[in-house]
């Protein structure tokens, strides 16, 4: 099955390669020399113009709805097009276009920028495209990046950058506000799902993959199938300290460097061309007036050549918001200054008058502007716009097709992951009985959330009816007979309790699917973590009838279900699965798929104990010791497997040698299954307290019953570095252990270099 998918996509995807081969890429120096000349005849106003971006809701006559056809306003759109030069146009208003429409809209777009204005600068259009390309309706659509992170599977996620690029591009969009690269550490943040869970390993493999996807190995984004990728939201917005969206982080250097630098190093090693900034503020200071993270980490000792984006608004909140700047204007000036090149405004022009001003008057020093747009046109230039800014329209027939919706199938299945399975209660017979019930057992917006179609994915009636639910694929896999539903509750009030539990006695299981309706951003703040009580006496009420439970969570973020969970005899992690959700969690119950996901986060078992694995030796005291529900990496199988002979190869190493970890992986069970292999690094003794150990390599291998595998991993320097006392990254000599499955071994590490020795 797996190879069948990947032999498909294969076969679509090396036909765009061969397409796209050698398409209007240039050399780096013929690009400088035309980004040089095109500055040169550039007026103060055309320049800009370049560095500001508006949402396409300031230049339209009529909001996009299910039911009433958005429409722009060519007026306005040429007014900010011809009269403020704007460089870049953004988004929806308010709904998913269909790609003929984002054909019209774009092309309307670039006639209004390359005709009708002196010098002909096509315009960059941005997009959220968060699982897929979320805003054309009939794209495909993927599990959000929590449920792509529990796969472990860095080729899948490699494969949703491209399909997603190439969906992208055909609505004739060349630039995606993706990936998320926040470490995700606080499981109360309505972002959660937006991320690759709580270790900056997983998160930085998993952003590299979708990045090399989504611009291509060489990120070569002329390419006509690449879009330019947007890291976001750099650094540090993903740990508010209240888990409230938006609100301030406290991050202090040692950890900024340890756990959320990370990602965004990997991200600019990989070749990412654009950076979003963090919403917020770190330490008090709103990261879009921080010169020290925009400038001096970002540009000086990270190297990075794109351009830097606003997040929406976050200029001008610097003096409406964060009360850092004393005027709109002055909040243009520190965030110019600190080093952001294009301002997300959007409705309006100010930011435009009040450069231009800032500009004439000299507090913005014109070397500064060209530094700035010469980095968008760069980008504009390596995205091969001046040739080509129009959509390809023959891109439209491969988009949504039958491959493509595979792999998120396939990436679907993969993501589940099996929490907990007494007895083997699962997977169940196709000839028996079942109740489903609960909130998110029959809406297709759950299964997505957020970005989806509407920004907060909560329209129901915009959803393809040809997705199932996961009471639909129930009853597609053993039948509507033998399928009872009842709704139970809603999420956060009883329906019909007492009916459902009376259904309950009827059959031979229940499947109860709860978790949390759709949600986006700050309006997916909570107030507290625990799932709401209605779901829980819904679950209470079944489980006191005697019929064997299995609970599916269908949520973003970690909901302390602890009440429910004893009396549970199956749990099944779905997170946000995407639009095949529903089929993946009924081929996973009815065995027809054998679960091999593992959680990116620690699952909580209270809500005021929220401690991410990666904690501290102080932590694991008896009185302070961490007691999740479930830990980071806790996965089940219908399977088994046996871990041995891990071996390290050399034991004793200098610091510029790697070490070659060996072991083996055995499925002693009776089906065949795909285990993740996670090795943990724990540095026993430093002087900065040492994490009790870190994820530092993973790998799947798919075994048959009886067959064994050596899985081999090679470690080095940077593995076992960290911030030191002195806020420089060091290693230190000493003792680390290597543990993976139930092995675990020691090596030494020598002072110095073995080259120095020589
Ligand atoms: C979000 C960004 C997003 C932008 C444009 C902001 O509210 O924080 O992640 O890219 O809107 O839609």
């Amino acid at each position: 099955m797996k190879n069948a998918i990947a032999k498909l996509f294969m076969g679509t995807l090396s036909m765009l390669v061969l397409s796209s081969a050698g398409f209007g890429q240039k050399s780096e120096a013929e690009i400088e020399k035309k980004v040089e000349h095109l500055l040169s005849k550039m007026t103060l106003e055309e320049k800009v113009g370049q560095m500001t971006q508006v949402t396409i809701q300031a230049v339209s006559a009529a909001q996009g709805t299910a039911t009433q056809p958005h429409k722009l306003d060519l007026q306005k759109l040429e007014e900010a097009i011809v009269n403020y030069h704007v460089g870049s146009i953004i988004n929806v208003y308010d709904v998913a276009h269909t790609v003929d429409y984002w054909h019209d809209v774009i092309t309307r777009i670039q006639d209004m920028a390359t005709k009708k204005t002196r010098l002909g600068i096509p315009v960059m259009y941005g997009i959220d495209a968060i699982h897929g390309a979320n805003y054309t309706r009939e794209a495909t659509l993927f599990p959000q990046s929590i449920a792509m992170a529990a796969t472990r599977n860095t080729e899948l996620m490699k494969k949703n950058g491209e399909i997603t690029a190439y969906e992208v591009r055909a609505s004739g969009i060349p630039w995606n506000f993706n990936p998320v690269l926040g470490v995700g550490r606080s499981p109360l943040w309505p972002r959660l799902f937006e991320t690759f869970g709580e270790d900056p390993y997983l998160v930085s493999q998993m952003g590299e993959a979708y990045i090399k996807g989504l611009e291509g190995d060489n990120n070569d984004v002329s390419a006509p199938d690449k879009v330019a990728a947007c890291m976001k939201h750099y650094v540090g917005y993903s740990f508010p300290m209240t888990g409230k969206d938006r609100t301030p982080a406290w991050i202090p250097e040692r950890m900024l460097r340890d756990i959320f630098l990370p990602p965004f190093k990997k991200a600019v090693e990989a070749g990412v061309h654009t950076v979003m900034v963090n919403s917020s503020e770190i330490n008090g200071i709103p990261a879009h007036s921080d010169h020290h993270i925009l400038t001096n980490i970002l540009r000086n000792e990270l190297g990075f050549k794109g351009f830097v984006v606003s997040d929406w608004e976050d200029i001008n909140r610097l003096y409406t918001r964060d009360k850092v700047a004393a005027s709109r204007k002055e909040a243009v000036r520190m965030a110019v200054m600190a080093g952001v090149d294009m301002s997300m405004v959007p409705y309006d022009f100010s930011f435009y008058n009040d450069l231009l001003e800032l500009a004439k008057d000299g507090q913005v020093p014109r070397s500064r502007i060209d530094e700035a747009v010469g980095r968008i046109l760069r980008v504009k230039f390596q995205l091969n716009l001046f040739e080509n800014p129009y959509p390809d329209k023959s891109m439209k027939e491969k988009v949504g097709n039958e491959e493509f919706t595979e792999v998120s199938l396939q990436a679907a299945r993969e993501a589940i992951t099996l929490l907990k399975n007494d007895e083997n209660l699962l997977p169940l017979h196709k000839n028996q009985k079942v109740l489903v019930t609960g909130p998110t057992a029959n809406l297709r917006s759950v299964l997505n959330s957020g970005w989806t179609y509407t920004w907060q994915g909560n329209e129901e009636a915009l959803y393809p009816q040809n997705k199932k639910t996961i009471l639909e694929a129930l009853q597609a896999k053993i039948g509507e007979e033998n399928v009872i539903y009842h709704l139970g509750s809603t999420f956060d009030k009883m329906i019909d309790v007492e009916k459902t539990a009376e259904a309950a006695r009827n059959v031979e299981v229940a499947i109860i699917c709860l978790g949390e309706d759709a949600y986006c951003e700050t309006p997916g703040n909570i107030h507290d973590l625990t799932l709401p009580q209605a779901q829980l006496d819904l679950a209470t009420a079944i489980q006191k009838t005697g019929t064997p439970v299995i609970l599916v969570l269908v949520e973003g973020r970690p909901r302390i279900i602890t009440p429910i969970v004893d009396n549970s005899n199956a749990i099944l992690m779905a997170y946000l699965p995407g639009p095949e959700g529903g089929q993946a969690i009924a081929d996973v119950l009815f065995g027809d798929f054998n679960p091999s996901g593992k959680l990116p986060f620690t699952y909580p078992r209270h809500p005021n104990d929220l401690v991410c694995y990666d904690h501290k030796p102080i932590e694991t005291d008896e009185d302070n010791k961490m007691n999740p529900l479930f830990s980071f990496g806790h996965g089940l199988s219908y399977t088994n497997f046996q871990y041995a002979d891990l071996t390290l190869e050399p034991k004793t190493v200098y610091q510029d040698e790697s070490i070659n970890v060996k072991v083996t992986v055995k499925n002693s069970g009776k089906r065949a299954g795909k285990e993740i292999v996670e090795l943990y690094l724990s540095d026993l003794y430093r002087s900065v307290s040492p994490p009790v150990r870190q994820l530092k390599r993973f790998t799947g291998v798919y075994l048959q019953p009886g067959e064994s595998h050596t899985v081999e991993f090679s470690l080095n320097e940077d593995d076992l570095s960290f911030c030191g006392r002195d806020l420089n990254y060091t290693v230190e000599p000493g003792e680390f252990k290597v543990a993976v499955g139930n092995q675990s071994t020691i090596f030494e590490l020598l002072p110095g270099a073995k080259k120095a020795l020589k």
